[in-house]
């Protein structure tokens, strides 16, 4: 992907020297790391809501959030990796600005917290065993980057724009958020069994791989930055990081009620539906016949 040059994002915010680094929850209620490790399982999968699930483990109320102390910093001008999740998150901006726009509606853009071992968050007490993700509380999306190496080492995906894949997966959350798909989800999550929860969450998960692919249709229409080997490369993490992948590569038995995110095809399916269209009429996955 030749990102290099291209414009960067004002929205991100760089946590990563202020506290955080260990590896307990700041305030609020500690969580043990039996929970943790249940977590990482379930969460490192980019959850539609991680910390909904540490929520249901830790049996209640999200830890209370500590307020950042002074105003949220840029990240430094030659850090490579934080240029570009910057470069990567302002082209989202502008390619879901102007689709928001195309159906006369506004985007307004969220921010992305770079941190380190754990971070408060509007949803609680962020951690980056849990993976990358969306708190809908704070419109925030965050990110340990340490997570590119868990996705390139031990998931197995390698590559930029597996990288790009995973944030374009983060801000596809806020996405529906701003579409209120994330708003009657959660109605319904209190009145459904937990098979039926899981089997919402897959159709949530996969919309958000469907807007991925919808994002990369668009960016690559405008900027051509895409190489040889880029598409594969995002198709291969959906791959990597479908419930049945990291099932399997947990030692455990493949069971598909439990699916949170779905299997490695599905969402091999939906990033590349959203690729082929770029359009977010073609992802949706609530009302599909077969997912
Ligand atoms: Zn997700």
């Amino acid at each position: 992907m030749r990102w290099e040059g291209n414009d960067q994002s004002d929205n991100v915010e760089d946590r990563r020297s202020s506290g955080g680094g260990g590896g307990f929850p700041i305030g609020g209620r500690g969580i043990g790391l039996g929970t943790v490790a249940i977590a990482v399982v379930a969460g490192l999968i980019f959850g539609v809501n991680p910390l909904t699930i540490l929520g249901l483990l830790s049996g209640g109320a999200p830890t209370e959030v500590v307020q950042q102390q002074g105003p949220a910093q840029a990240p430094p001008a030659d850090d490579r990796e934080a240029a570009f999740v910057s470069t990567v998150l302002r082209n989202t901006e502008e390619v879901w600005g102007k689709v928001f726009q195309a159906n006369r509606a506004t985007y307004q853009q969220p921010r992305l917290v770079l941190y380190r071992g754990v971070t408060p968050t509007a949803c609680g007490t962020g951690q980056s065993a849990m993976g990358p993700f969306y708190c809908p509380g704070d419109k925030k999306i965050y990110i340990d980057l340490g997570f590119f190496d868990t996705l390139k080492q031990q998931l197995g995906a390698p590559g930029e724009f597996a990288r790009a894949y995973v944030i374009a997966h983060e801000v596809a959350h806020h996405v529906q958020d701003q579409l209120g798909v994330t708003g009657r989800v959660d109605a319904m999550r209190g009145r459904i069994s937990q098979s039926q929860q899981n089997e919402l969450s897959v159709r949530v998960e996969l919309q958000a791989d469907c807007f991925s692919g919808v994002w990369a249709h668009h960016s690559q229409q405008s900027k051509q930055w895409l190489e040889p080997g880029d598409i594969e490369s995002a198709m291969n993490a959906a791959a990597k990081i479908g419930d049945d992948a990291l099932q399997r590569s947990a030692g455990r038995a493949v069971v598909p009620d439990s699916f949170t995110h779905g299997s490695s095809a599905q969402r091999q399916r939906w990033f590349a539906t959203g690729y082929k269209t770029g359009s977010v009429q073609a992802c949706d996955t609530f009302s599909a016949d077969r997912l």
